[in-house]
């Protein structure tokens, strides 16, 4: 922790949180108690002011071996209970969740940066998230198959065992919440190691879903820990039996080669550089202010962000000009005012990426629209602020418009006509979203079939609901979380033959 005379307001609102939430005590979550970590000293910031929150080592690959340990038990303890009892403590953590749901959102506004109104909005989805799986824990069930000879066969859906989920930093309780409940839902325990920089919500959400009266201690862990030390040691532990990542392409390609060398199948949740793209005969209105949310929300900081907009080149200067006059109106600010739309970029290193790529994006020709930079009014609060960014005139083959920015900025590309429009949204190894806007419904449908994507709005962007599928095609990842989906990612299915003849043929052998 930073010396009590030197803290600032947020460092000290964050250890009253964390006082209330976690006992005072900082380190790892397992079975019910803080564990302190036994690695390299990890610092928290605060994205408002770029000053210190507090520190904590790394957990490091024995507190690993403690939370394995604690998730054999807790899993065996959780799978000995009927499916209705899980379900029924399973909405016991969703009404845990919203008992402390303002004090979560608050931690996730002052050690994420969010908006606050952003905060309030996820813990709220997170309590969702288990009330919807609850739902499903009493109905996973198996088929009898019409198989052509005497057997009964029927199939089990089973749990893997022990999963191990590694998140970012980009909205952490969502995504803890988001994994770790069809998880559960389908028998499994949870080893979750949240991104180094945004550990301390999902160490309370691992907290809250033991607090359950019939959950289990040691069913849902939280490593506190850096990627290539701690979570490395989870994906490469011996007991894990699925690997759920959300991140960078780059960070999964390494983990997933990890987890297939023990024969350990992954799910992989990986960026995007989703089109979003707008036709003449859009309903502009809406077509403008979609825009704007698509790239905008989450400070860009979104795996779906609407990064690429195509525009048709019959309204493309119009459409660039009423955008920048708009996106320079977005309430943009402290994240601790609820007011505020666009909050701080979450850390250092993600704050200067954007400020390489869009100078190297004006350098290459791309016309600067509006934001780049640090406003004035903001530069000198310390914090990592980068204003709503527009480039127009992008090149095709510009990095801009082709490699995630995960941040504030978008890249304005002009198209011809539907296939020109259609060619230019798959003109990219990702797949994760898009979007069209058009008032024609044949031609809605016939582009939302064509763009490759895991998942796609006509006339809208960025809605996502916890029971509708989601994941990405190319180089967005494999597998799929939420809906009913997420949980065929979550079992495995075993086919059971039980032998119903009076006098069954004997194909092979004798009775000795
Ligand atoms: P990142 O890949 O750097 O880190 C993600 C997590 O992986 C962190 O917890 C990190 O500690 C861990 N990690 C890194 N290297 C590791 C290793 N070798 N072994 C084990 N764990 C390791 O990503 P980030 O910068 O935290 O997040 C931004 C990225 O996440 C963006 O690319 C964004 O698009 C993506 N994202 C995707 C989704 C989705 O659902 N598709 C959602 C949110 C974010």
């Amino acid at each position: 922790m930073p010396d009590t005379m030197t803290m600032s307001h947020a460092a000290a609102r964050v250890e009253a949180l964390i006082g209330q939430l976690l006992g005072g005590k900082m380190g790892s979550y397992i079975a019910g108690e803080i564990i302190p970590g036994t690695g390299a000293a990890l610092t928290l910031t605060n994205p408002a002011d770029g000053k210190a929150l507090l520190s904590f080592a790394d957990a490091g690959a024995s507190v690993v071996e403690q939370a394995m340990q604690a998730a054999r038990g807790g899993q065996r303890a959780w799978m000995a209970q009927t499916a209705a009892a899980r379900g029924r403590a399973m909405n016991e953590i969703a009404r845990l969740v919203r008992a402390h749901a303002e004090a979560l959102a608050e931690l996730e506004m002052l050690s994420a940066g969010k908006p606050i109104r952003d905060t309030r909005g996820e813990v709220a989805k997170v309590a969702e998230m288990f009330e919807y799986y609850a739902g499903w824990a009493d109905k996973l069930h198996g088929e009898v198959i019409p198989v052509p000879s005497s057997h009964l066969n029927y199939t089990r859906p089973e749990p893997l065992g022990i999963v191990v989920q590694i998140t970012p930093w980009n909205a952490p309780i969502f995504t803890a919440g988001w994994q770790i409940a069809p998880a559960i839902c389908a028998g499994n325990a949870v080893v979750l190691k949240p991104s180094e920089l945004t550990p301390l919500t999902s160490l309370v959400l691992g907290k809250l879903c033991e607090m359950a009266e019939d959950v289990p201690n040691g069913l849902v862990s939280i490593l506190a820990g850096a990627g290539p030390t701690t979570g490395a040691a989870a994906v490469a532990h011996p007991d894990t039996r699925l690997v759920v990542f959300v991140g960078s392409a780059e960070a999964g390609a390494q983990i997933a080669a990890a987890a297939a060398r023990n024969i350990v199948p992954s799910v992989l949740e990986l960026g995007g550089k989703s089109a979003n793209i707008v036709f003449a005969d859009a309903d502009i209105e809406r077509a403008l202010i979609g825009a704007q949310a698509a790239i905008f929300g989450g400070a860009g900081q979104s795996c779906v962000a609407g990064s690429r907009l195509l525009v048709d080149r019959r309204i493309h200067a119009q459409f660039v000009e009423r955008l920048a006059a708009a996106a320079a109106k977005i309430p943009f600010g402290l994240p601790s005012d609820p007011a505020t739309q666009i909050g701080p970029i979450n850390n250092r290193r993600q704050f200067e990426k954007i400020g390489a790529m869009v100078e190297a994006a004006t350098q290459s020709g791309a016309l600067l629209a509006t934001g780049g930079g640090c406003p004035n009014a903001l530069q000198s609060s310390g914090g990592y602020f980068y204003a709503p960014t527009i480039l127009a005139d992008v090149a095709r083959d510009a990095l801009i418009a082709r490699e995630e920015v995960f941040g504030p900025v978008l890249a304005v590309l002009p198209f011809e006509d539907e296939a020109d429009a259609v060619a230019l949204a798959n003109d990219t190894p990702y797949g994760l979203a898009g979007a069209v806007w058009t008032q024609d419904p044949g031609r809605a449908h016939r582009v939302a079939g064509a763009v490759r994507a895991g998942t796609f709005w006509i006339n809208g962007y960025k809605t996502i609901n916890v029971a509708s599928p989601f994941g990405g095609f190319g180089r967005s990842g494999f597998g799929r979380s939420s809906g009913r989906e997420a949980l065929s990612a979550y079992t495995q299915i075993k086919s059971v033959w039980v032998e119903t003849a009076a006098n069954p043929a004997a194909p092979f052998g004798y009775v000795g």
